[in-house]
């Protein structure tokens, strides 16, 4: 492009992983994965179980560390830094900073049962320093009432439904003000009556504007709401693309045997 317009520096992927290689125990899990988040956008990762999801979501927030490459998050590395050519380490407390600007929703909620449904959501800002006690509160109870539960607040999540445990542990994860949501199967766990709800509240999200990368089997979800869909096989990506090409024309073989079982 030619023009007198001064050059203005792109944003930053909302999540960019870069060639990243993951064994464990001489198995490789991750061959060479690279993957661009824009901001604003719903990534949907599918594959076969064992392909690979969960531990590509866990390196994203450094709860795996990469064997090789990279994640950047907002356009800042996660878990390292840069020292010349090489890449250190960064100290836990480092990390775990990074981490609590990262949202993660669990498979199994993974929410603290001895707190309140309030003091779950309120439990973090409080302990990374960023909100008074009175603030984080007042921000949970809005939350709360964003996904559907401003009457459960004083709950503790064993009386909580499934489907409702898992909208306090997405209140949770926004709780943070992430830049990006990684979600792990969010539904999977629950009793099919229940999973709608917790769809219709990531579904909320998505339209609202909200970075996310969600794992999920629920084919007719991801054609709903994925901007982009990422096929994952033996720790490669195999394909990727929008939703009508992936799942209406799938060009990979293993793509394709994957959607005939799931749909
Ligand atoms: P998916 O979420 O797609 O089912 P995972 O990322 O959980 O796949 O796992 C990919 C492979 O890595 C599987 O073979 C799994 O057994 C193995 N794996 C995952 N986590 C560990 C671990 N902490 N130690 C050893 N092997 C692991
Ligand atoms: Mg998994």
């Amino acid at each position: 492009m030619t023009g007198a317009t001064a050059p203005t520096a792109p944003a930053p992927a909302a999540v960019e992983v870069h060639d990243v290689h993951k064994w464990f125990a001489g198995r490789r899990v991750l061959d060479g994965v690279s993957l661009t988040v824009r901001p604003g956008t719903v990534t949907v990762v599918l594959g076969r179980s064992g392909s690979g999801k969960s531990t590509l979501l866990r390196v994203v927030n450094h709860l795996e560390k990469p064997e090789a490459g990279y994640v950047s998050v907002g356009g800042e590395l996660i878990g390292v830094q840069r020292q010349g050519a090489r890449l250190k380490e960064l100290s836990e407390r480092a990390i775990l900073a990074q981490r609590g600007r990262i949202g993660f929703v669990f498979q199994n909620f993974n929410l603290f049962p001895h707190l309140t449904v309030l003091d779950n959501v309120a439990a973090a800002p409080v302990a990374t320093g960023r909100l008074r006690r009175a603030e984080a509160q007042a921000l949970a109870r809005e939350l709360l009432e964003r996904v559907g539960l401003g009457d459960r607040t004083g709950a503790y999540p064993r009386q909580l439904s499934g489907g409702q445990q898992q909208r306090v542990a997405i209140a949770r994860a926004l709780a943070l003000r992430p830049g990006v949501i990684l979600f792990d199967e969010p539904t999977s766990a629950l009793d099919p009556e229940l999973v709608g709800e917790v769809l219709s509240v990531i579904k909320d999200l998505a339209t609202g504007g909200t970075t996310l990368v969600i794992v999920t089997h629920e084919i007719g979800f991801a054609r709903e709401v994925a901007d982009e869909i990422v096929f994952l096989h033996d720790g490669r990506i195999v394909e990727q693309g929008p939703p009508e090409q992936v799942l209406d024309r799938p060009a990979h073989p293993r793509t394709r045997e994957f959607l005939s079982k799931v749909l």
